[in-house]
């Protein structure tokens, strides 16, 4: 047996979803009102491979690869279903996961309504019972899994001890992976569960470039987030912004495949900036450069924060990124419209505006949104352990006054993370008639804003007329069986 790694992770990770970023959230879903087949050549279809090798691979997954071929290792990233032509040569197989049992927040949502088991859950099933994968772990191959769902694994010890996974590990991984790796090569048992601790977290020096391209030419522009929020698992670690050759070329690597770029940031107006308040003339100078460069780009996660406390900057960036796009895409944690609840889980949030003022940051943060082109994909979360009747009441208030703001607002069942970790899962079977009310004006608000949206992601495509009828379909489908269950 050589010393070779492979690299993978699950069909729904592996995926470009039809190049655009939010459609990928579709795994989050379990089996609904369409085939299976259909669901997943619209929401997670194949990536184009050559000889079983992506074309692009998920940024996580390329960041620990460029580590360990920096290390000197022997190094391969394989497409899930290509496995078989390569893992006879491997001693190493490292799995990247996101929420590899279906239990973070967005896909746990979705399965308690619908109680089935999402997609994402299924097909990280579907590989780790690969009868390759289990004939090579027969014969000692050892499994390595990294990536931001590893927390799930705690709750499910009998599938790790079942499927022969060797070391988990969790956090920013690229100061430990050689070690761990060379461990596993040296038939030293890894330990089973490794927490990087901040000591090892890496410096802005410490982070390799990927040598490959990644998914939708994700680039990560910097890590950390000093809001603090208490359900996140954001750790406190200080902001680290990359300069902008670092940046560049990473861009350079990853648009080897063409197209637009997505900036990923936990808030990408804070590019540059100490503390909450952006930093004009470092964001303005990152947009000029990567436009330049670019066919396009979006943002990952953006703060209403920022946008509300800045909008003449704002204004400018969107008219930088719209001279080559008709709008723009970003993640948005609305969570709650109460400042009360605000005040208790998220103090911080609103910075430099106070936790009191949120609803209105919110208000003012999302009509400039709207106003520049930049479709909000947002969340709320629903059951925090101090909610309130008073809170939800203020929450179903703030949806009325954003109805006209083109967005997605997705409600998501409270999941234990973060400082909250010790707390409770929100079930199912405490939802009131408060969150139900909430939820269905969630559903209403997106069924409204669904039909522009899916006109403007297809805008300007050539494959316009083939994909877009069917995103239709699904889109008529879920009316009518909306309208069947009564709900007006
Ligand atoms: S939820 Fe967002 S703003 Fe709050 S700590 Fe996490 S990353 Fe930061």
């Amino acid at each position: 047996m050589s010393d070779k790694i492979l690299l993978t992770a699950d069909r729904t990770l592996t995926s470009d979803y039809h190049h655009n970023e939010f459609i990928g959230f579709g795994a989050c879903a379990p089996p609904n009102v369409i085939p299976d087949w259909l669901y997943k050549w619209l929401f997670f279809p194949p990536i184009k491979t050559k000889d079983g090798i992506p074309v692009a691979a998920p940024y996580g997954l390329r960041k620990i690869e460029a580590q360990l071929l920096n290390e000197g290792f022997d190094v391969l990233t394989v497409d899930p279903d290509h496995l078989g032509k390569y893992i006879d040569e491997a001693k190493i197989l490292g799995i990247h996961v996101m929420d590899p049992f279906g239990i973070g927040p967005a896909s746990s949502t979705f399965a308690a309504i619908l109680k089935k088991e999402p997609f994402l859950a299924q097909y990280f099933h579907i590989l780790m019972n690969k009868p390759e994968i289990r004939k090579a772990k027969r014969r000692g191959l050892k499994i390595i899994v990294g990536g931001p769902g590893v927390w799930q694994f705690k709750y499910r010890p009998e599938f790790v001890k079942e499927h022969g996974i060797d070391c988990i590990i969790a956090g920013e991984a690229e100061k430990v992976v050689g070690k761990i790796f060379r461990a596993a090569l040296n038939d030293d048992d890894p330990p089973q569960y490794y927490e990087v601790p901040i000591k090892e977290t890496p410096s802005l020096e410490e982070i390799p470039e990927i040598v490959a391209p990644s998914i939708n030419n994700l680039i990560e522009i910097g890590r950390g987030c000093c809001r603090g929020c208490k359900f996140c698992s954001v750790t406190l670690r200080p902001l680290r912004w990359y300069p902008y050759e670092k940046i560049l070329r990473e861009i350079d690597v990853t648009m080897r495949n063409k197209g637009g770029v997505c900036l990923h940031a936990e808030d990408v107006m804070l590019y540059g900036s100490k503390n909450t308040i952006p930093n004009d003339e470092k964001l303005l100078k990152l947009h000029e450069l990567v436009v330049k460069k670019c066919d396009g780009m979006g943002w990952s996660h953006c703060s209403l924060a920022t946008v509300a406390a800045k909008p003449k900057l704002f204004s400018k960036i969107a008219e930088i990124i719209l001279q080559k796009q008709p709008w723009w895409g970003a993640e948005i944690g609305i969570e709650t419209g109460s400042p009360k609840l605000a005040e208790k889980i998220m103090p911080a949030k609103a910075h430099p505006f106070k936790p009191e003022e949120w609803p209105e940051v919110v208000r003012s943060g999302m009509g400039l949104m709207h106003d520049n082109k930049l479709i909000p994909a947002c969340t709320l979360i629903v059951g925090v352990p101090e909610e309130t009747e008073e809170d939800l009441i203020k929450t179903i208030e703030l949806m009325d006054d954003l109805k006209d703001v083109r967005s997605l607002i997705v409600p998501l069942f409270f999941v234990p993370m973060g400082r909250l970790k010790n707390e409770d899962w929100f079930k199912e079977a405490e939802v009131n008639e408060l969150h139900q009310e909430l939820l269905i004006k969630c559903l209403k608000h997106d069924l409204y804003w669904i039909d522009n949206l899916i006109d403007l992601s297809f805008s300007g495509k050539w494959y316009k007329y083939l994909l877009k009828p069917f995103y239709r379909l699904f889109v008529e489908i879920i009316r009518y069986k909306v309208k069947k269950a009564g709900i007006k």
